[in-house]
Order: structure tokens, then C-alpha cells, then sequence
């Protein structure tokens, strides 16, 4: 069978969200301002693109903030950074501009706030990414990580009588909430947050994915594979019963996932930049499509202020 491509369908918000565009913004103007090189610890957003840009235009992506030098100008990624991160740059001088999303740092202020009121914490959330390690590392000790409802069998806080529960920004909407009924029957007395700590931007794009998986033949998320938000809505489409891809480049995509399919469904996780998507169109033109439609979706108008001295 050949690629049999008709339509395309976007789904409606998909791509950049307020805190990467933040960021983003963050490194060119610091760039702008103080020339390069500028050091920025982790990956600014989990996307190869947009790395790679920055890179060219004089960015250095780190990790260990012992290959920064001294009077160095170095960013934090949208993702935040721990305590131990935070006073340790601070502590060798650099001047620092914080890229972490205002909504992670929300979170962190939070997780500071009970902890002085003797809250412990149970942290819904993936081992290993930079957002989980920041978060649980505002604290030394009391904020216990759990990834499944397997874990929330086996996490052993040392009392329950002031038991919180935060998230990561990017989880699965759907899977966050199946955990925390868990945790609440386990502990029934726990604080839930007043507002959850999934963003915005991870519900908006899980929910277009939601209205779209159904209608479509297969699904292309534009994304990066450490992009935990655009892993999700590749998985959420495959839930529904909805074939689907993740690309990081346009290159990735392969011509046999569309034989036989007429309808094929695109959105981008929040770290994906539109040119990809605009690439991404092209190639399913050249494969057939002759009609390209967006969703009806949310309009996004959320905007986060530059931080002093670079606006
Ligand atoms: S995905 Fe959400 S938490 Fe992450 S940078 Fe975007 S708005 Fe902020």
C-alpha cells in the first residue's frame, strides 16, 4: 500500500507555551545584552531545535556548574533547580538569570511554605527529570517521589497527620489523578493543592489531543524524546486507540506510517517550536495532503514578565 494522505487536522493548542517561550527569551536577550558565550545549566527546554539555535548563536548548555567560569553569565532551564543548584551559583558569583517557569517556581514556593508548617510531601512525578529534581531538591529530607500507584503502596513518610502532595507541571492529566486517588485512599487526610500543579499548557494540549486522536488515522507529535509533555499526548493518542508518532525533526517521519491513512492529526508538545510543525505539514503535502484544518481549541493569552534586567 502507498501513503494515501487527504487531510491534515492541527490540534488547537499545540507548541510553545508562556514559560518556554519565556526562556527562550531569557537566553537571546542575555546573549543580546552580554555577547556570548552565555551558560545555561540543562538543556533551556527539552528540544533539540531550539538547543541547537541557541547554540549557534553562542549559547554553552551545561550540567555541572563546575564547567561554568568565574564571572560567567549563567541561566537556569525553564525546569528549575534545587536549593543546593541555586546557592552554589550563587556562592562561586555568576550572574544569574532564573529561566525556571514561574509555574514550577510556584511550586517550589509552595512546597517551601508547608515545609516550614511541618508538612511532608508525596511528589507525583518522573525519576530523573530535571523538573523532579529541582522540586524535590528544595528540600534536604520529607519529599517522597511516586511515580505509580505501586509506589504509593510502598512510600513510608514518617507520619501522615501533615501530608501534602505536588506534582510535576507536565504529567498526564489522566494518570496524575488515577495516582492521587490512590494516595487518598491510603491517606485520607492529605492536602491536595487548591489549584493543581499540572500547567495549564500540559491540560490544554492533552485536552486538543483528546478531541482530535478520534477523528484522524494517526497522529504526529511534534517533540523531543526528553520532552516529558510531548511524550504524553504521543501516549494519550495511543490510549484512545489512535496510532501515533513522535518526530523531533520533520526528517523523522516515515512515509509507511501513513499508508492507508487519509487523516492525520498534528500537534507539538509545549517545547516544540512552529517551524518544525510548518516543516512537518510540507513533507504530508508531499505525501498527498491536500487540505490543511485547525481544531477548534482553547486561545491561549497566558504571558510571563521577563526577569529584572533583561527586559
Ligand atoms: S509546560 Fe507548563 S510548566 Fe512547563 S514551561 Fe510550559 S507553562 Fe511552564
Amino acid at each position: 500500500m502507498t501513503a494515501s494522505v487527504e487531510s491534515v487536522m492541527l490540534a488547537e493548542p499545540r507548541g510553545f507555551c508562556a514559560g518556554v517561550d519565556r526562556a527562550i527569551e531569557i537566553v537571546e536577550r542575555a546573549l543580546a545584552k552580554f555577547g556570548a558565550p552565555v551558560y545555561v545549566r540543562h538543556e533551556i527546554v527539552h528540544n533539540t531545535y531550539v538547543v541547537n539555535d541557541l547554540k549557534a548563536k553562542g549559547a554553552v548548555f551545561i550540567e555541572d556548574l563546575a564547567d561554568v567560569p568565574p564571572g560567567a553569565t549563567l541561566v537556569f532551564s525553564a525546569h528549575g533547580v534545587s536549593q543546593a543548584v541555586r546557592q552554589e551559583a550563587q556562592a562561586r558569583g555568576f550572574s544569574i538569570f532564573d529561566a525556571t517557569c514561574p509555574l514550577v517556581t510556584k511550586v517550589h514556593v509552595e512546597v517551601g511554605k508547608l515545609h516550614r508548617q511541618g508538612y511532608e510531601f508525596l511528589m507525583i512525578g518522573h525519576k530523573g527529570h530535571p523538573e523532579v529534581e529541582g522540586t524535590m531538591g528544595q528540600l534536604s529530607e520529607g519529599i517522597h517521589l511516586v511515580e505509580d500507584v505501586a509506589d504509593v503502596a510502598r512510600v513510608q513518610p514518617r507520619q501522615t497527620e501533615r501530608l501534602a502532595v505536588v506534582t510535576q507541571t507536565t504529567l498526564s492529566v489522566d494518570d496524575a489523578a488515577e495516582i492521587l486517588t490512590a494516595i487518598k485512599a491510603r491517606f485520607p487526610q492529605v492536602r491536595e493543592q487548591k489549584q493543581q500543579d499540572i500547567c495549564y499548557a500540559t491540560q490544554n494540549r492533552q485536552d486538543a489531543v483528546k478531541v482530535l486522536a478520534p477523528q484522524v488515522d494517526v497522529l504526529v507529535v511534534v517533540g523531543s524524546p526528553t520532552s516529558s509533555n510531548s511524550n504524553r499526548l504521543r501516549e494519550l493518542a495511543e490510549r484512545l486507540g489512535t496510532q501515533a508518532h513522535m518526530v523531533d525533526s520533520p526528517d523523522d517521519l516515515q512515509s509507511a506510517w501513513f499508508d492507508g491513512k487519509q487523516r492525520v492529526g498534528l500537534t507539538a508538545g509545549a517545547s516544540a517550536p512552529d517551524i518544525l510543525v510548518q516543516q512537518v505539514i510540507e513533507r504530508l503535502k508531499a505525501l498527498g495532503a491536500v487540505s490543511v484544518q485547525r481544531m477548534p481549541g482553547v486561545v491561549e493569552t497566558t504571558r510571563f514578565p521577563l526577569p529584572k534586567g533583561l527586559k
